[in-house]
């Protein structure tokens, strides 16, 4: 599936980096060492970059944290993000540490004249902010109103420092409302982006653990990107961080945007399956690992229903006794021997591809 259509945002720049107006989706994660510890954050943040985080942040909560945020951006390309809760001030040094983004929740930032400080220096240096709204940190009189974290007081709260911003000339911005539900996500993210054209930074906040915290990442995130929403995003693991990207990678594959490389479909076998189809679809993968071009290719346990039920697969190969076949969308193309059915395969895929 490659028809998403991406709802047009504005374009904010970080760093060298493009975030919304249909730019790519950027992949971003943040670091979880103790900000004291700088030589185990550069190391963190480098296996990140490496994995193919295009972004990073990290949690300044004191004025010696800036430091760490100095010494992690020398040592990485990808752009800075400067976590900031409470103190404005610490927003203000992140800036002159060389922070490319700032992230302030403004529920906890203080007062207007606060947020406009923050603000006004992000102007002077052409740095974006962050408004992370949370669900579990609104302003009183807007939980007041709802009653509880809804979607539409989180929309609410996020309008309101918009409005700020927005009042000071400051349109540098990118937004994020982090629910730890996936209803509630949902929610906030389609009306948000159904009220405002500012990029949407992607999350569902305190997801869980690697298994848990990525199938419910994969609903939200993946559900709110197949609509054509997001411009950037984070899926929050209660896990090394780099597991972050590697969930982020398979999320933004599995849910059809296109730039994701080759993606492997495999039927679930059954009584009739013929062939070891985990072994080939696992071994399919890593075939296909250095090829860039969006192609789906199936593993089908039998040639009988195989290549019917893969017929929107780009190609595919299907197995069983001992014999194969090969197939473009779903139309037989060729038969083999089953121990010759994957270099057969990738010898069809690379003349079409010219590789
Ligand atoms: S492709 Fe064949 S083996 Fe695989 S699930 Fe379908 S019927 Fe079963």
């Amino acid at each position: 599936m490659k028809d998403i259509v991406r709802k047009m945002t504005r374009q904010v720049r970080v760093g060298h980096l493009t975030i919304g107006g249909g730019a790519p989706v950027v992949i971003q994660s943040m670091l979880s060492r103790p900000w004291f510890d700088v030589p185990g954050n550069i190391a963190q943040a480098k296996a990140l970059e490496a994995a193919g985080c295009q972004m990073v942040r990290i949690a300044l909560p004191n004025a010696e944290a800036a430091h760490t945020l100095t010494a992690v951006k020398n040592a990485v390309d990808m752009p800075v993000v400067a976590d900031i809760h409470f103190d404005y001030k610490l927003a203000l040094l992140a800036l002159e540490a060389g922070a490319d983004k700032i992230r302030i929740n403004p529920g906890n930032i203080g007062s207007r004249q606060r947020v406009a400080a923050v603000a006004e220096a992000c102007q002077k240096r052409g740095v974006p902010i962050r408004v992370g709204v949370n669900s579990g940190s609104l302003e009183k009189d807007i939980l007041a109103k709802y009653g509880a974290s809804t979607a539409e007081a989180m929309v609410e709260s996020t309008q309101g420092h918009l409005k700020i911003l927005e009042e000071l000339g400051f349109y540098n911005t990118v937004v994020a409302l982090k629910s730890p539900y996936v209803k509630t996500t949902l929610e906030a993210y389609r009306l948000a982006s159904a009220r405002f054209d500012y990029p949407l930074h992607l999350g569902v906040t305190e997801a869980g653990t690697r298994q848990f915290g990525l199938v419910k990442s994969a609903i939200a995130i993946g559900s709110l990107l197949a609509d054509g929403i997001g411009d950037t995003l984070r899926v929050s693991l209660s896990a090394d961080p780099v597991e972050e990207i590697y969930a982020a990678k398979t999320i933004l594959k599995a849910a059809g945007l296109p730039g994701y490389g080759p993606a492997v479909i495999a039927c679930p076998t059954c009584g009739r399956t013929g062939v070891d189809v985990m072994g080939m679809a696992e071994e399919m993968e890593r075939r296909l690992a250095p090829i860039e071009a969006d192609i789906t290719v199936a593993v089908m346990g039998c040639a009988v229903n195989g290549p019917g039920e893969a017929s929107q697969a780009d190609y595919g190969m299907a197995g069983g006794d001992g014999k194969g076949v090969i197939f473009k969308k779903g139309a037989v193309i060729g038969s083999c021997t089953e121990a010759e059915l994957m270099d057969r395969l990738m010898a069809v895929i690379l003349e079409d591809l010219a590789l």
